[in-house]
């Protein structure tokens, strides 16, 4: 399942149709006395966490729009470190596409919402500057509102549940093409309880142990964390190697530190989960308030990747290829052509 969601199995053909010269900012007559800037055009790549964001936006970087370039708008992956338990694409499966943002910032500063819609703002204009096609591509709505809005006011919170007034503004100052990969959250929760053991085979506990090593522990549990300490897997995690030590050095019987681990991954598949409900319920919310977001569902794409058959790969592969990357394409190029 890792591998086909990590982008590492897609064997189509490669196409290219480009329609990149739709991206420029200024298209207006030269002639023109009062020349109005057209607002750039970019596509959104938004969903829930594990919903396969970044294969769809590789995918179509590489085989439909091949002068994109990717901005991450995932709140810790813009963190550097940690790149197994924050699940950061990795050079390998970027296939050659850009990506802005993925791990540029230092781990123990706050990017706040706001560094964001400043920063990545000057990437974008750099992006269309080169004629290409920016895909803003990550789960955190608050980054992706931030960056879109045209007035964005720092002080509120316009997911706040609750506020007594949706502040949800509709009104962009750039023209989106949004695509919301979405998987019904039943299959995505299995899907991310199995991702987690994938991640913790490949590497995540230990990952974590060295940055402990390195950073040491909070003072105590209530201790607000900055940066990439907002990790999950850096709170649960953290519960556990106090207890057991840092190499498992400390007393306790194999039976405890066990019971110890377990619980640990069991909350860092629990607080995923979590998370990837809140982000629906914020992706809801945009689309309650006029967001125009074109669902693309997953679902049996998924439902395929986790079946037990042999085939299961393939067809996976397949269904993915039909029912999200071939849909999504004609979205973004009907888009580029308006
Ligand atoms: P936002 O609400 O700002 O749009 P979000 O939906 O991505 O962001 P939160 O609801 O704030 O995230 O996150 C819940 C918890 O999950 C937080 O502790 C957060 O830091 C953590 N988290 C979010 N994204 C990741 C990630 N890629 N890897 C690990 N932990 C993450």
């Amino acid at each position: 399942i890792f591998s086909f969601f990590s982008l590492k199995s897609t064997s189509s053909p490669e196409t290219n149709m480009t329609a990149m010269n739709s991206t420029t900012s200024n298209n207006s007559s030269s002639s023109s006395i009062h020349r109005r800037q057209k607002p750039k055009k970019l596509v959104v790549v938004m969903g829930a966490t594990g919903s396969g964001k970044s294969k769809l936006s590789v995918d179509l970087g590489t085989r439909f729009f091949p002068n994109s370039e990717i901005v991450n708008s995932d709140k810790i992956q813009v963190y550097r470190g940690l790149d197994i338990a924050t699940n950061k694409i990795s050079m390998h499966d970027r296939r050659g596409v850009p990506h802005h943002f993925l791990g540029e910032f230092d781990p123990e500063t706050e990017f706040t919402p706001s560094d964001f819609r400043e920063l990545a703002s000057k990437t974008i204009a750099q992006i269309t500057s080169r004629r290409n096609l920016p895909l803003i591509v990550g789960g955190s709505n608050s980054f992706i509102y931030s960056l879109l809005a045209k007035r964005f006011n720092s002080e509120t919170d316009v997911f706040d549940e609750s506020s007594a007034i949706n502040s949800v503004s509709s009104e962009l100052r750039y023209s989106c093409c949004f695509l919301w990969v979405d998987v019904s959250l039943p299959i995505l929760n299995e899907y991310l309880d199995k991702r987690v053991d994938e991640m913790l085979d490949s590497g995540m506990y230990e990952e974590l142990e060295e940055y402990f090593a390195r950073e040491g522990f909070a003072e105590s549990e209530s201790a607000s964390r900055t940066g990439l300490g907002k990790a999950i897997g850096v709170p649960e995690f953290e519960r556990y190697f106090k207890r057991v030590g840092l190499g498992g050095g400390a007393d306790g019987s194999e039976v405890e530190k066990r019971l110890s681990y377990e619980e640990a991954v069991k909350a860092v598949k629990e607080n995923t989960c979590t998370l990837a409900k809140r982000q629906l319920e914020k992706i809801q919310r945009l689309k309650d308030a006029g967001w125009d977001l074109h669902k693309i569902d997953a679902t049996e794409a998924f439902r395929a990747a986790m079946g037990m058959t042999s085939d299961s790969g393939k067809r996976a592969s397949d269904i993915w290829e039909k029912m999200v990357v071939e849909p999504s394409a004609k979205i973004v190029k009907r888009f580029l052509m308006e």
